[in-house]
């Protein structure tokens, strides 16, 4: 724990909720928010905090999927959470995950068995809600007051709802602040419905609300955080329209004061072509002829044309709608007079699978499909694709334009959300990051990726968009400072 001397304003204490914590447990993005975000607040100094030190700590479930990884698990508290029929035992242990102390918890609604997300949203609605509840009574076991809570998408969501009737009635609680991040805004609990009154979070009657909302996980965290996050500036924005805004845009408005936008960070450590041993040839930005390596690689690991004048495309990512694999499939198809080679990793959604494998049936001499999760494969695409093809229908925040900037790979992308946020395409192009599309067709694709190949043969033009994009900080320290300025303004604001 930090130290305290006397003339030192006492810690900060934040308490930070997640459903997944890398390198403990990694699902999703949010594994690697909730793994990455909290060290990168510890590490702030007093004098990028005003002078506070930020006592963080994790609390995540008890996901029997990691107990191998932690030798000897010792409970530091015993409570009960009142379920429905009667109490539920719950524990707490305590870990260190990279210098940060993570509470898991355990109880028989988080079953030993069972997935981080379940595909039964009621399996889930009781083990979230169950856990949302510890989160509230193991502070108050511990005798540890936090100053905030910080939860993260609908799993948790239901701490936030839960500390604003707590802080009605309890001393304990009364000046605690919460924060809210939406991570994905269309998951919201639907289904979970009717579970949440029986761990004493009974439906809402605001009808600031839309009706089918007030039972929800998600909306009722949203209506008492006292902050909103989004995890990018125009995300932010995009939640309170009709497009994005899942039919919550009209009550976002209404909060429109407490939403900001704050930019997820990546893990520069990890994510560095310089050190990253998935490379046939490691290289950094004086060095970017190097990469070339890694192209010829690639090319040969996939029987394309050994040719490194063509700009060779990537895709990475979920096969999902939202991902927009398919534009990028149609508008392939409308530039087949263009020199260019392609290849698609990843999986999901059959009919997209399907579509890849497709494309590479009618292309064979130009396009492949791996079809899977292949860690070390992306890494090696990221190294030697020239351009990568990002165009999501929506995209909160984006990891993968980020992580091919840093490899020297030039991102083109839909210009939603964190795509908008990161890329950046400039009339004058040398000073471009990326290159950008507005509506979310193959045309407007096709469009945009027209003018990336003509720059492409640019070499000097090319290169420093290249070096833009490698030059571009996506650190996690960049992240906390924002998320400490949230905490300290709440807490200047208690009454
Ligand atoms: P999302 O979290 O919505 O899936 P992001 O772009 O934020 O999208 O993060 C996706 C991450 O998962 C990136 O690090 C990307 O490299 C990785 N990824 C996605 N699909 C695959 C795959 N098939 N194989 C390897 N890595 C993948």
């Amino acid at each position: 724990m930090p130290k305290t001397s006397k003339k030192e304003k006492p810690p900060l204490r934040i308490l930070f909720i997640a459903a997944e914590a890398d390198p403990l447990i990694k699902v999703g993005g949010l594994g690697d928010v909730a793994g990455s975000l909290p060290r990168a607040l510890r590490a702030l100094t007093p004098d990028e905090t005003g002078g506070r030190s930020l006592d963080i700590r994790l609390v995540i479930p008890f996901h029997h999927d990691f107990l191998h990884k932690i030798e000897n698990p010792q409970p530091v508290a015993s409570f009960v959470v009142q379920g429905a029929q009667k109490p539920i035992p719950a524990q707490a242990f305590l870990h260190d995950l990279a210098g940060v102390p993570t509470y898991l918890i355990s109880g028989s609604p988080i079953p030993p068995d069972a997935p981080v997300y379940s595909k039964d949203i009621r399996e889930d609605g009781h083990k979230y809600f169950f856990f949302c509840q510890a989160v509230i009574e193991l502070a108050r076991s511990l005798n540890w007051q936090p100053d905030i809570i910080h939860a993260n998408d609908w799993h948790t969501a239901c701490v936030v709802y839960a500390l604003s009737l707590k802080r009605q009635e309890d001393d304990f609680y009364a000046h605690c602040k919460s924060v809210l991040t939406i991570h994905n805004l269309p998951f919201m609990g639907a289904g979970s419905e009717g579970i949440m009154d029986q761990y004493g979070l009974p439906p809402s009657n605001d009808e600031r609300l839309p009706a089918w909302a007030r039972r929800l996980p998600l909306p009722l965290g949203l209506l008492h955080a006292d902050q909103i996050v989004a995890v990018s500036p125009t995300y932010a924005q995009e939640i309170m329209t009709p497009e994005h805004g899942c039919d919550l845009q009209d009550f976002l408005q209404l909060r429109k004061d407490n939403i900001r936008g704050i930019l997820n960070g990546l893990d520069t450590q990890e994510w560095r072509p310089s050190t990253d041993a998935a490379l046939p040839a490691r290289y950094d930005a004086a060095q970017l002829t190097q990469r070339l390596e890694n192209k010829r690689a690639l090319l040969s690991e996939f029987s394309l044309k050994p040719d490194i004048e063509l700009p060779l495309l990537i895709f990475i990512g979920r096969m999902d709608q939202q991902k927009g694999v398919d534009l990028a499939l149609g508008g392939l198809e409308q530039l087949a007079n263009l020199p260019w080679q392609a290849i698609f990793l990843g999986s999901g959604d059959p009919k997209l699978e399907d579509a890849c494998r497709l494309l590479e049936a009618n292309m064979p001499d130009r396009v492949r499909a791996a079809i899977r999760f292949d860690a070390s494969l992306s890494r090696r695409m990221y190294a030697g694709g020239d351009i990568l093809l990002m165009p999501s229908r929506y995209e909160p925040c984006g990891l993968a334009q980020m992580i091919a900037m840093r490899y020297g790979c030039v991102p083109l992308g839909r210009a939603t959300g964190g795509l908008k946020d990161t890329i950046h395409e400039e009339p004058e192009l040398r000073k471009s990051t990326g290159f950008l599309f507005n509506e979310p067709s193959e045309y407007a694709l096709a469009y945009a990726l027209h003018r990336a190949i003509t720059i492409y043969q640019e070499r000097k033009t090319w290169q420093h968009i290249q070096k833009n994009g490698m030059a571009q900080d996506f650190s996690w320290q960049r992240s906390a400072l924002a998320y400490a300025h949230i905490y300290l303004q709440l807490n200047d604001n208690k009454q």
